[in-house]
């Protein structure tokens, strides 16, 4: 066995007997039903090695990991204009704080905050139907992970749809600056259906294989983006992607990471690997309690720490 699958599959049995799981979200019904008991990783390297663990092969809610992909997308769509609608710093508040959008006259500060991802959806729906942009985000995921399987959950989607007042507040706010271009209701629809993705570990380590080779896109060398909007893309991952834990997470793990209330992570070694984990079990910051715990384990053991071994 490689010393990457031996990694993989110690840190897996290591989690899965760990007693301290976090808590799920509760907050969207259907989440808070999802058995905290489960753990899976992925982990593909840009040479093409795969290693797995756990319930590597189980759909789990993507949530807030879509932002990812939906930034990629907007950057694509309109280029740097997209950083005058949306800011790039650290928010140091919770993924749905309202505070901070009044003292910044509704600009978001980064494209992660539910704000800014609401913000960055808003720009892929401009001059489409609601439909039509989710099946652009589904499409650009499915041709990432190369895997015409990956769906949207429903039940999830409703779930949120019913009960997402925060978000809709903040997304009112905003359209109150002008910052949403679209109705409020249609930006809300797109971005609860792109949240309620479902994908397992597997799929989401390769839809993310990009970002970890600088753009290129593994199966043909060709570039999905370019090499400088990857390595910012990371950037805005590594100081953004775990809302205010990101510095605790830039401090233990040492890379860049996006997570979600479903209790995924994407992260990634640039030129190295891209990593997926998931546990459903939350910390106070909203993000994977053991899935954070998994991967400061394995970049300590890989030396993968983009600060060094
Ligand atoms: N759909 C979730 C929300 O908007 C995403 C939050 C997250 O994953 O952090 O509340």
């Amino acid at each position: 066995m490689s010393k990457l699958q031996t990694a993989v599959q110690e840190i897996a049995d290591e989690m899965r007997a760990r007693p301290d799981r976090g808590e799920v979200a509760h907050y969207i019904p259907e989440l808070a039903t999802v058995d905290p008991n489960q753990f899976g990783i992925a982990v593909v390297g840009v040479d093409g090695e795969v290693a797995t663990g756990g319930d590597f092969d189980v759909p789990f809610s993507i949530q807030s990991v879509s932002k990812v992909f939906t930034l990629t997308l907007a950057l694509g769509k309109v280029g740097d204009r997209l950083w005058s609608r949306v800011g790039r710093e650290p928010s140091g508040s919770p993924f749905n704080s309202v505070v901070q959008l009044e003292y910044e006259r509704g600009k978001p500060r980064n494209p992660f905050i539910n704000a800014g991802a609401i913000a960055v959806t808003d720009l892929i729906l401009s001059g489409h139907q609601p439909r039509e942009a989710l099946g652009e985000i589904l499409r650009f995921i499915r041709f990432l992970a190369d895997d015409p399987s990956i769906a949207i959950d429903e039940n999830v989607a409703a779930s949120e749809q019913r009960t997402g007042f925060r978000n809709a507040a903040l997304a009112n706010y905003m359209k109150s600056f002008g910052v949403i271009e679209n109705p409020v209701e249609l930006a809300l629809g797109v971005y609860f259906h792109q949240c309620a993705i479902a994908m397992s570990c597997l799929q989401l380590a390769r839809a993310g294989r990009y970002l970890a080779m600088s753009g290129r896109n593994p199966a043909t060398g060709h570039p999905v983006i370019n090499a400088e909007r990857a390595r910012r893309i990371n950037a805005v991952m590594l100081t953004c992607g775990h809302y205010d834990g990101s510095g605790e997470f830039a401090y233990r793990v040492g890379l860049p990471g996006k997570s979600g209330v479903g209790g995924g992570i994407l992260c990634i070694a640039p030129e190295k690997a891209s990593v997926a984990v998931w546990s459903p079990g939350l910390d106070a910051a909203g993000n994977s309690h053991l899935g954070r715990v998994a991967l400061e384990a394995l970049t300590k053991r890989m030396g993968w720490s983009i600060f060094g071994a």
